[in-house]
């Protein structure tokens, strides 16, 4: 099997969740699974090994957990990207419009500097909207995204789409 194909099958779908009629994508199996865990992170490693990237910005809840071991591996820095009012220090923040009202999503203050070559890392991009928020807030802070990484893409969303077209988009599983 294939590190792609252990992964695939690791992921837990759950129906119904958080809402009656959404199919809920859950890593939480995956995380069980030394195996499974161990070859989402080494995919990512291994792409992003020698590729010069200061900073690893994983996105609150799933995308930390991701993240902070890549940002170990790479020898680089780890930014937690937040919701709103849980980082303590000054905050600078991006809002993102949802099905129903809008979000936000904040890091703190000179976390990411001018020029930083960066990679964005979350568990599942449905949507677009929020790796766009963070690809949006690197730039605001005169950042490079290098590249956003997700565990799992719904195409059918078409989140991709709604990235700019400087930020390319790294997938392990896709999901229907
Ligand atoms: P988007 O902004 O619509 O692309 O939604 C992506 C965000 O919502 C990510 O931070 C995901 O963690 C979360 N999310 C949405 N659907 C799922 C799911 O089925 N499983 C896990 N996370 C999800």
């Amino acid at each position: 099997r294939s590190r792609e194909q252990v992964i695939a099958e690791s992921i837990r779908e759950i129906p119904d969740f958080p809402k009656p009629g959404i199919q809920f994508y859950d890593i939480t199996t995956t995380l069980l699974d030394p195996a499974a865990f161990k070859a989402c992170v080494d995919l990512l490693v291994e792409r992003y090994q020698g590729k010069n990237i200061d900073a690893v910005a994983g996105f609150e809840a799933r995308g930390l957990i991701f993240g902070a071991p890549l940002a170990l591996a790479l020898g680089c820095a780890f930014v937690p990207l937040r919701k709103p009012k849980k980082l303590p220090g000054e905050t600078i923040g991006e809002e993102y419009e949802l099905e129903y009202g809008s979000d936000r999503i904040e890091m703190h203050v000179g976390a990411v500097k001018e020029k930083q070559r960066v990679l964005l890392v979350d568990d599942l991009i449905a949507t677009g909207g929020t790796m766009a928020a963070g690809a949006r807030l690197m730039d605001r802070v005169g950042a490079e995204v290098v590249e956003a990484a997700v565990v799992i893409e719904l195409p059918d969303l078409k989140g991709r789409e709604k990235l700019p077209s400087n930020c390319p988009l790294f997938v392990m599983v896709q999901k229907a």
